[in-house]
């Protein structure tokens, strides 16, 4: 029998989701490294992280590593009294815990305060400073007060209070008697020679998307009960049942009536076309039809007048514009960390001119960020207000007219364009999708100037007027349709 294993928080989180991903985490094989997005966030939260410190400076920085030193110097600074330990490193039971702020009185009392990029305070909070209270008590130290510090959603740049600190020491004490039976559970899978034979549930997604699910999902199949639309809790109802994939639904499930045309689609295995709703909606388009795709960054801590934390910034455009069948293509991206919007948007309106359908792909998008430029800048208000008046969302097309099984339950562009237009893929890109795009954007940014930095922009270029050829090509599969 393997000795028990070291847990951390991370691990104890990770063991309250799913013992079959603590067992991964902490006894291996490793977890898949993050992709570029996931990464991107997490460094965003580090620089947040860095910055809420400052408001505490100055203190005392204990090293991450080794963990023997990080124990050795935290006890230290307690014996000699300083006030703010940064990163306060404790142990007990074999757990051990890193404190983001620890905030000693000396007398054997301390708060604690962990610093989160969010603009909320989330339940996964709750029981880490549950955790860090259980270990810091396991060292004779008594926490009065756990708070959780996190992102003010109001604030704008520049201004006062980017971070909020929310008091949680209620709620995490709610949350201490649980752990001593946690903990034994967790221990009990970590003894096994082999992993849990845990099976997929709700738990994949909460409370957050698990690293492991490209595996543990292998064996549902790309159509099944998971793909039908606003299913909720009835698919698990299924799966458990062993019903899987779309024909081993009882005859006497139906769906609800906006479920009807994907079972429809997958019975038949024939798009299922509202042919009336589609003609009235592609009637309303005017030449020139325009293609328009923005691409954005959003920042942890604004840097830009007027905006918010996590803020979508807009930094990259893409316009297809089709006139009497000829098609030509403009763009536009911001490649330094100055503020874009100024130049986004005099850019765009030129190309936009002011006649013709403005087709995007998910109009709140599109929409919402116009509505951010104008409000930040009025002078162009007026323009705005007359492109907005001009879009058309090609998606409602999808969610209301045109459903084929093999967009698998999802309307996306990245679901749709395969089954419309096989031809076209984003296979051969380096970047395939958004998030990726805005990991790699803030990546170039922080460039010199040079070979890297002009590859990522070509690379950013490329996949921006792929998403809006993706829309000209459905678009010419739309009007085929009679
Ligand atoms: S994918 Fe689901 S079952 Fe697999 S480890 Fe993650 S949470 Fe557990």
């Amino acid at each position: 029998m393997p000795p028990a294993a070291r847990l951390s928080k991370s691990s104890y989180l990770a063991g309250l989701q799913c013992p079959l991903l603590l067992y991964r985490m902490v006894r291996g094989p490793e977890l898949p490294e993050p992709d570029r997005f996931t990464q991107y966030q997490l460094d965003q939260g580090t620089a947040a992280g860095k910055l809420a410190a400052e408001q505490y400076g100055p203190g005392t920085q204990i090293p991450a590593f080794p963990l023997e030193e990080a124990l050795e110097k935290t006890r230290k600074a307690l014996e000699e009294g300083r006030e703010h330990i940064f990163e306060a490193a404790f142990s007990f039971q074999d757990i051990h815990v890193k404190a983001d702020i620890l905030v000693s009185r000396g007398d054997g009392h301390a708060d604690i305060i962990e610093v989160k990029s969010s603009t909320k305070v989330k339940d996964r909070h709750i029981d880490d400073l549950a955790i860090q209270r259980f270990v810091l008590e396991g060292n004779g130290l008594t926490v009065d007060s756990a708070f959780v510090l996190h992102m003010n959603p109001d604030y704008v740049h520049p201004g006062d209070s980017l971070f909020l600190l929310s008091d949680q020491t209620r709620a995490a004490d709610s949350r201490m008697g649980n752990i001593p039976e946690n903990l034994r559970a967790m221990r009990k899978v970590l003894r096994a020679p082999e992993p849990p034979d845990t099976d997929i549930g709700p738990h994949c997604g909460k409370p957050d998307e698990c690293p492991l699910k490209g595996e543990c999902w292998k064996h549902v199949p790309k159509i099944s009960v998971f793909s039908i639309p606003n299913i909720r809790s009835e698919k698990w109802d299924f799966y458990r049942q062993g019903l899987v994939g779309i024909d081993q639904l009882p005859d006497w499930f139906k769906g609800k009536p906006y479920q009807k045309p994907f079972l429809d689609s997958c019975r038949s295995g024939k798009p299922v076309i509202d042919r009336t709703g589609l003609g009235s909606m592609m009637a309303e388009l005017k030449e020139p039809l325009h293609f328009m795709d923005f691409e954005t960054l959003m920042l942890a801590v604004p840097v830009h007048p007027g905006t918010r934390p996590w803020q979508q910034i807009t930094v990259q455009w893409s316009v297809h514009t089709l006139k009497e069948g000829k098609l030509g293509h403009r763009e536009f991206i911001h490649d330094s960390a100055t503020d874009p919007r100024i130049q986004f948007i005099e850019s765009l309106l030129e190309a936009l001119g002011d006649t013709g359908s403005v087709i995007v792909y998910s109009a709140p998008f599109e929409k919402g960020r116009l509505e951010e430029i104008a409000e930040a800048f009025p002078q162009y208000r007026d323009r705005i207000d007359r492109v907005i008046a001009r879009v058309w969302d090609q998606l409602l097309v999808f969610k209301n007219h045109y459903c084929d099984s093999g967009f698998c339950g999802s309307n996306s562009l990245k679901n749709v364009l395969p089954v419309m237009v096989p031809e076209l893929s984003y296979a051969t890109l380096d970047v395939q999708e958004g998030g990726t795009a805005m990991a790699e954007y803030a990546r170039m940014i922080s460039l010199p100037g040079g070979g890297e930095k002009e590859k990522i922009k070509k690379n950013l270029l490329e996949y921006c007027k792929l998403d809006t050829l993706a829309m000209v090509e459905i678009h010419k599969v739309l009007s085929g349709i009679e």
